[in-house]
């Protein structure tokens, strides 16, 4: 057996980022910058006010209180969108929208909150004093030219994509999203609600492994339910490295007679077959095959599923261009024993973590088996054991969340 660390950096070591593609914005959430996108412009273009209310003078509001108010005539009213065509002159105000341009010689606002309707409508009496500058948002205070607003390699968020289009940039350059193509191998295996013959069982993997993929972001395409025959397994990659970025393949990778999926690796490109010293998913193969990476995954649903997090994601991460390759490690709180044998391995418990008065804790979720899949529907963790007795109740566990 070897180390997982030992798999994952032989796995990082053969994939490489993928090529760059110019995407419209509004298809580009999440996707990783191929640029640095630097402003052009000032943002925002103009001074403007923050708040509804009026554009004065400062220094006519010295002295204003709620018993001392100063009455200011009001010389016009200036909505959002509207360059205003006068000047503010001591002793006047103009009431003003928010997100409005200020008026020549005007250097405050005051809130609406802080002003009464004068006599007549054409005055406003102020009750507090502003200073200059007060509530005004200044020309290039978010950006000014050449500011760098997105660094190369930054996974782009909502907030990136709105400053974007605030800058009037309506495309970007990011790196390309794998298209991972997907089979199952198992003579046992059937899709459909048909009774089972005797033997069989129904295909899981490809289902899960699929909803994985999707929701971390990965484009997939479906190459089918394949049986253990090595002719078929070959033609299933030659088909799947011709339009794909990645290939994953589940089962057909263990001890047994009929795992062929590794001797079809072996004979088509630079196959590694390993014993990871993990529990659940000891088996993995990984080739490169005509330069596209195969991952083959155990055949049993949690394990694929395991391996795929271990493995084969933090792989498509590189080649996407993500920084962040790896779950953050967390520690929390053992809500329960977590007890196991030694066995050389680690183990990755399926777990759940929830917050309690400010600390994590980890509890196991239910049935434990490779092969038990609802054990795992209920995680959203997987609580890392290492080779040794176990984590009792109460004591720190680490974890990451999947
Ligand atoms: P294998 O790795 O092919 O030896 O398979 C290990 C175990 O996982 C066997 O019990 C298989 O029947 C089961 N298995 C393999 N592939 C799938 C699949 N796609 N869906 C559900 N179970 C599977
Ligand atoms: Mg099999």
């Amino acid at each position: 057996m070897i180390p997982l660390e030992e798999a994952q950096n032989y796995v990082l070591e053969r994939v490489f980022q993928l090529s760059e593609e110019k995407l419209d914005i509004s298809s580009a959430y999440s996707r990783v910058t191929a640029e640095v996108v630097t402003s052009k412009e000032l943002v925002p273009p103009f001074d403007n006010t923050a708040v509804d209310g009026y554009a004065v003078k400062a220094a006519d509001t010295e002295g204003a209180t709620e018993t001392n108010e100063v009455t200011l005539e009001v010389v016009g009213s200036i909505p959002a969108g509207v360059q205003p065509d006068f000047e503010i002159q001591h002793g006047q105000a103009a009431r003003i929208m928010t997100g409005a341009p200020l008026p020549q010689g005007a250097d405050a606002v005051v809130m609406v909150e802080w002003t009464n309707v004068g006599e007549n409508e054409n005055a406003v009496r102020v009750n507090r004093s502003v200073r200059n500058g007060d509530h005004i948002r200044k020309a290039g205070e978010d950006l000014y030219p050449d500011d760098q607003v997105i660094d190369q390699g930054t996974s782009l968020t909502a907030a990136h994509i709105g400053l974007l289009a605030g800058l009037g940039v309506y495309q970007v350059s990011v790196i390309r999203r794998p298209t991972v193509g997907i089979f199952s191998t198992g003579d046992e295996l059937v899709e459909g609600s048909q009774t089972l013959l005797p033997g069989q069982i129904r295909d899981s993997n490809r289902f899960s492994l699929m909803a994985l993929l999707e929701s971390d972001g990965f484009e997939t395409i479906d190459l089918g339910l394949i049986p253990d025959n090595k002719d078929v397994i070959e033609e299933t990659v030659q088909e799947g490295i011709g339009k794909c970025d990645a290939l994953i393949t589940t089962g057909g990778v263990s001890m047994g007679d009929y795992d062929y999926v590794k001797v079809v690796l072996n004979d088509m490109g630079d196959m590694r077959w390993m014993q990871i010293a993990i529990k659940p998913a000891k088996p993995f193969a990984f080739g490169v095959v005509e330069g596209v990476p195969v991952f083959g995954l155990p055949g049993n649903p949690v394990s694929s599923m395991v391996s795929y997090l271990l493995l084969a994601k933090p792989a498509l991460n590189k080649m996407m261009g993500r920084s962040k390759i790896f779950p953050d490690v967390l520690i929390g709180d053992a809500a329960e024993d977590f007890r196991r044998r030694v066995d050389g391995k680690t183990h990755f418990v399926r777990a759940f973590s929830s917050q309690q008065k400010g600390v994590t804790l980890v509890s196991p979720t239910g049935k434990q088996g490779s092969h038990q899949l609802s054990g795992m529907a209920n995680a959203d963790t997987l609580a890392i054991v290492s080779d040794g007795e176990g984590v009792l109740k109460g004591n720190p566990i680490e974890y990451f969340r999947f």
